[in-house]
């Protein structure tokens, strides 16, 4: 059995039996980033909801911690140890940092209060916030809390869907090391959908381009780096992989 996280072959996913991902194929080990650039409507956010169950695939396969995910039980992914920090973040504006959090912890109150002090560890910028409403925050600091409550299910690999939505560079700059760290302190693999292609290869592994559907170019992140009119021209699709 492969130790990998995600495993994707020749997947085709989409609506309404319309296929808008072709044969992708995409891989996830742990301890690992691993950037999904692209346009706006290249696939991105399908990929990362047919991962997750919540998409069946049309064709090929998806494994995601060693199991098939088909689409016919999403409840089950996140048991299995599978986190995905949605586009919309998600959060409950009339809920404190600390209440959002609560509602993804589990266990005993031991259990419940060490997840809690991990993921504070993480995403140290949120202890002060404990107490304050989600829809006070700014944000950056609604994003970290949105990976905060993906974070206290101790996740074998993590999904996060626009970090930087709406978000100004400079507040990416500083959220984008923190699934950098994740990863490397925890072993978490971590899937991370990004528009900022350049700040996105900074901190990830490897990358793969989506444009229409497929991947034009993938690659180690210095690779794709060093490549900068291969990748400009991967977001045009006029890049062979
Ligand atoms: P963005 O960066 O703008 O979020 P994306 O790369 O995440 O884009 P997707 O949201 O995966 O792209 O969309 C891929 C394609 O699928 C687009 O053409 C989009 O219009 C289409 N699409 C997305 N959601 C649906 C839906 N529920 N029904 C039908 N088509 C959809």
């Amino acid at each position: 059995m492969s130790d990998l996280l995600i495993d994707v072959r020749g997947l085709h996913a989409g609506y309404g039996g319309i296929p808008v991902i072709r044969d992708l194929n995409l891989t996830v080990a742990p301890g690992e980033v691993v950037a999904l650039l692209g346009p706006n409507g290249a696939g991105k956010t399908t990929t990362l909801l047919t991962l997750s169950g919540l998409l069946t695939p049309l064709e090929g396969t998806v494994e995601v911690l060693g199991e098939k995910v088909d689409g016919t039980r999403p409840h089950m992914i996140p048991r299995r140890g599978l986190a995905h920090v949605a586009e919309d973040r998600s959060l409950f504006f009339d809920l404190t940092v600390y209440e959002n959090i609560r509602l993804g912890l589990t266990g005993n109150r031991a259990a419940r209060q060490a997840a809690y002090d991990r993921a504070m560890d993480l995403l140290p910028a949120l202890k002060p916030l404990r107490d304050r409403l989600a829809g006070l925050l700014s944000g950056g600091e609604q994003q970290m809390l949105a990976v905060a409550r993906a974070l206290v299910s101790e996740p074998k690999c993590l999904l996060v869907d626009e970090m930087s939505l709406g978000l100004a560079p400079i507040i990416v700059e500083r959220l984008l090391p923190i699934v950098r760290n994740i990863a490397d302190e925890t072993g978490c693999g971590v899937l991370v959908v990004e528009q900022h292609v350049h700040m996105a290869l900074e901190v990830a592994d490897r990358g793969y381009v989506l444009n229409h559907g497929e991947v034009r170019l993938e690659g180690t992140a210095a690779e794709l780096r060093a490549n900068r009119s291969v990748l400009e021209a991967s977001y045009l699709g006029e890049a062979a992989v």
